[in-house]
Order: structure tokens, then sequence, then C-alpha cells
């Protein structure tokens, strides 16, 4: 393997993106200062669904990293042998009976590409999957993934980060708004919102939403479609379910606690967007998000809301992941995407060693961020 000469790298950004290529470039000898605005996990990573999967349908090399993705979690998970926070008990879907209903073109896509899967009619979800009300399940049944999981991210991130500080990483918390340094056409470091100006060969923009404004700063482009987003958190309650629900109406993970995180797209859609910038949620909407969760649950418990998050879901405009260094400027490198829970793993893996190596990984050769290069 060929090595460059980077031995300092300055990553901004202490969500999963971040956390996790700090710790596959600590395990490399690299010295690294991560920087976060406030306290780590304090993004998109610490109020996610966090499903991991590769479900549905995308392209053959979205698919391919995302089933890397899973395969690391899987590593992970006989590693360190069970923990509360990472579960593999597969996932259950189902559409709405409408004319959008593709769950018979899912599932004949998926068992093409041997992703498994089993298509259940309602009556069949109820000896498979234990805890779904299946009378919710509509005519043209579920699919069933049973290789499917979930992470709590924050969990997740707290390990990587013992083992980056265990290694002589550096974190830097609550330092404000960093920025990338950008010097004769070379990233050379990070200065935060006090001043103080951390110097490296490379750095790392991993602060989700913000990506494409950041890089707008340095004259650079990338296509940003980025949504307001709602999950909400029950209360504990002893239930059967283990798998994690994608329902028309809601979607429903276990968490480490014993309770549910609940989404759905038609409650971010009430999401309140003040002038300021802040957001706000209304006491109907996270209502209706546990009526809908409970509606789909055995025995339709009553679910009590302990805690909700709000904020932007880092989505590129095309939808698909933007990772890598920019081509006009050498050492700045990006991560930003959706599916940053099932792509955790393997993105601080590969960015890891494009950073060290100086190659750029074929399996992110669809995920470069000079795709959306203004076309003049
Ligand atoms: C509701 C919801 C549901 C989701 N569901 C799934 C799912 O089911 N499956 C899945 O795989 N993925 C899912 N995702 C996506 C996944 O959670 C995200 O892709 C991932 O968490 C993004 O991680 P990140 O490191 O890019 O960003 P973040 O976690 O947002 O981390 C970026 C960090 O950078 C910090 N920061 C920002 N700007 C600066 C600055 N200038 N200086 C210093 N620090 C800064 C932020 O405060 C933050 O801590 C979901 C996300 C949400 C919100």
């Amino acid at each position: 393997m060929r090595e460059t000469s980077i031995t300092s790298v300055v990553i901004i950004g202490a969500g999963i993106f971040g956390v996790s290529s700090a710790v596959q470039l600590v395990r490399r000898g690299v010295s690294v200062t991560l920087l976060n605005d406030g306290p780590v996990a304090n993004g998109a990573s610490g109020r996610s669904l966090s499903w991991l999967n590769s479900s549905r349908m995308r392209s053959d090399a979205y698919h391919r990293l995302r089933m890397a993705g899973i395969d690391r979690y899987r590593t992970l998970a006989a590693r360190l042998g069970p923990v509360e926070w990472l579960s593999f008990e597969g996932g259950l879907t189902w559409d709405a009976d409408d004319a959008a209903n593709e769950i018979d073109a899912a599932y004949r896509h998926e068992i093409s590409l041997a992703y498994d899967a089993e298509h259940l009619s309602a009556g069949a979800v109820e000896g498979r999957v234990a805890g779904v009300d299946a009378r919710m399940v509509t005519q043209q049944g579920a699919i069933f993934n049973p290789g499917e999981g979930w992470v709590d991210l924050p969990s997740l991130i707290k390990v990587l980060l013992d083992e980056f500080t265990g290694r002589g990483g550096v974190v830097v918390t609550d330092a404000g708004a960093a920025r990338v340094v950008v010097e004769n056409g070379r990233a050379v470091g990070a200065a935060t919102a006090s001043g103080t100006m951390f110097s490296a060969d490379a750095v790392l923009l991993a602060t989700g939403p913000s990506v494409p404004a950041m890089v707008a700063e340095a004259g650079q482009q990338i296509d940003d479609d980025t949504p307001v987003s709602l999950l909400v958190t029950t209360k504990p309650i002893a239930h059967p379910l283990k798998a994690v629900l994608n329902t028309p109406r809601v979607a429903i993970r276990p968490t480490p606690g014993g309770a549910f995180a609940l989404d759905a797209g038609w409650s971010e859609e009430e999401v309140e967007r003040h002038p300021d910038g802040s957001f706000g949620v209304r006491q109907q909407t996270v209502d209706g998000l546990l009526d809908e969760a409970s509606k789909v649950l055995a025995g339709n418990p009553t679910l009590e809301c302990a805690s909700y998050g709000v904020g932007k879901k880092p989505i590129p405009g095309d939808g698909d992941p933007v990772f890598g260094e920019l081509q006009a400027i050498s050492g700045y490198f990006v991560a930003f995407s959706h599916s940053g829970a099932t792509l955790g793993l393997i993105a601080g893996e590969l960015l890891a060693h494009e950073i060290v190596t100086g190659e750029r990984h074929p399996m992110l050769a669809d995920f470069r961020p000079e795709r959306f290069a203004r076309k003049v």
C-alpha cells in the first residue's frame, strides 16, 4: 500500500462520520484532532432512527456500499458480544394500500440481489415477527429482512471515542463553529470560533447538514436536499417488538433502554421553522406519532413521549453519499450523506484509507464531490 506523507489530520464534526474516521486514522498512526461545536453527537447522529439496512431500490454501487456498512457492524457485534445498543433482529416494512405500493417489486429486486427477504402476508407476519399488530399490514403484504438491525449512534460514538482517546487522539468539544483554513489551494488546518488554529496535513469536514454551506465558503459546490427531521423517543415500555418497523405512517425501532424511537415523513413536514433558524414541534405532531406507533404495535399499547430531537437531516441533492477529497483543494476531504448510521463504520474506514494512502477507493467512485461541480 502506498502511504502519503500525511501524519496529522483535523476533523471538524463529532457525529458518526467524524468519529468513525477519527478512530480509523489513529489506528493507522495518524495524529488526529477532532473539533466539535458543542458536545459530541449533538447533531443528526444524536437523533437518528439508525435502521441498518439496504432495503428497496437504489444503484448497485450504493447497495454494495451499504452492504459493506452492515458487514462492518456484524464484525463489531461479533467482537463486542451482546451489547444493548446494537441489534440484528431484522426489519419489517410495508406500504400503504394505494397505487404507489411497491412491495412486490421491492421484494423481487431484493431477492435478485440475494438481499435476505421474505414476502409475508398479513397472516404470516404474526407468526414471524413478534410485537406487530398484523391487522395493519396491507393486502399487498410486508417484507421481512432478517439481516437488518439498528444501532444507537451516541452509544457507538462513545465506544469509538474511548478507543480514539486511548490511542492518543485529541477531542475538542464546545469549541463553537470551526472553519477549514485553505492556503494556496491546500487545506492546512482548521480554526475554531475563538481563533485557535489547528494545523494539519489534511482536513476532514464532517459537519453533517453544514457541509454544503461550508464548502461553498471555499467556492465549492455540493448540492443539498437537507430536510428538517423529528425523532420522538417514548418512555420505556415492556413490549415484544425487537425488529425495526417501517410502515406507511411511522417507523419504529427499539432503544437500548427498552423504549421506542419513532419517526415519519409526515411528522417532519409538520415541524415549524422559525425565522431565527430554530424549530418548533407541536404537541399534536408528537401525539400523532405516538398514536400511529401504537396502532402498529401488538396490543396497541399507550405510548408516552420521553423526549424528542428536532433538526436537520443531512441529505445530498441527488440523494447519494458524498465522500472524498475536493478536487480543487488538496487535503480537503468531505463526508456528507443520509443513511449515515448504515454507512458510518465503512465510510470512516474508506475515508481514512484515502487520506492516508492518497488512493481513491473504487467503492467511493460514484460518490465523489466533484459530480456537483457547476457546468459552465
Ligand atoms: C430522524 C433521522 C432518521 C434517520 N434514520 C436513519 C436510518 O434509519 N438509517 C440510517 O442509516 N441513517 C439514518 N439517518 C441518517 C444518519 O443519522 C445521518 O446520516 C448521520 O447521523 C449523519 O452523521 P454526520 O456525522 O454526517 O452528521 P452529524 O451527526 O450531524 O454530526 C456533525 C457534527 O458536526 C457539528 N458541527 C456542525 N458544524 C460545525 C462547525 N462549523 N464546527 C464544529 N462542529 C460543527 C455538529 O454539531 C455535529 O455534532 C437518520 C437521521 C435522522 C436525523
